[in-house]
């Protein structure tokens, strides 16, 4: 059993993020959290350099830039729409959330999930990974739920707890299929977390059945 309580993205996923090798919804996600935790540029930093010489005298923003903009690119199609370079609105967001949320085609429409809880799902293109986010309502709280798959988690405005911790702004969580886990709203605010969660492993596909270790991100 993996319980990874350091609220970062392990250093594969670094690593991986770095070698640009990290998939598109695990590198959303990873991106946001950059956004936030000065560790983990720094980290990635670090990686680049040891990567590519090239980097060494480029300004730790402008690195994020590039690197996000690669990203980005496995996402959006060719024609990039003007308006995406002044996300005014959702600037609190991170760069890589901005940019999903303002580019028409992958526009999010909230819905109503539960009482408590609003989804609003990406299309980023692959379907490996459904990339969505929740809003919590303050106090909500939402059902107690397992996954099949892999979920990684980014709080992206105020914060929420389940029975392990609290979660707060930038925080990066990774649940493993099987965690059970129900996440409460804190009292002060809303929470906005994006998520990118496994599509289930149809368990009647033997073949499906038989990737299942191979799909594992984190080997520890
Ligand atoms: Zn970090």
């Amino acid at each position: 059993m993996s319980h990874n309580l350091s609220h970062h993205p392990d250093n594969v996923m670094l690593v991986e993020f770095s070698a640009g090798t990290l998939p598109t919804a695990e590198s959303i996600c990873v991106s946001a959290h950059l956004h936030f935790c000065e560790q983990c540029r720094t980290e990635l930093l670090r990686l680049d350099q040891v990567g590519s010489q090239l980097l060494t005298e480029a300004e730790p923003a402008e690195i994020d830039e590039s690197l996000f903009d690669t990203v980005m690119a496995k996402i959006d199609s060719a024609e990039a729409s003007p308006k995406l370079a002044t996300a005014e609105k959702v600037q609190s967001f991170p760069h890589s959330v901005s940019k999903l949320i303002k580019n028409p085609q992958h526009q999010p429409i909230w819905k109503r999930l539960s009482a408590s809880v609003d989804i609003a799902r990406f299309k980023t293109g692959q379907s490996e990974f459904e990339v969505a986010l929740h809003r919590i309502c303050a106090g909500g709280k939402t059902p107690k739920h397992d996954h099949s798959g892999v979920e990684y988690t980014v709080v992206l405005k105020g914060s929420f707890s389940d029975e392990r911790s609290v979660y707060k702004e930038g925080d990066f969580l990774v649940r493993q299929p099987g965690d059970v886990h129900q996440p409460m709203g804190a009292q002060n605010g809303e929470c906005i977390c994006l998520s990118a969660l496994q599509a289930p492993i149809k368990l009647s596909n033997p073949l499906g059945f038989l990737m299942k270790p191979l799909l594992r991100i984190n080997p520890m």
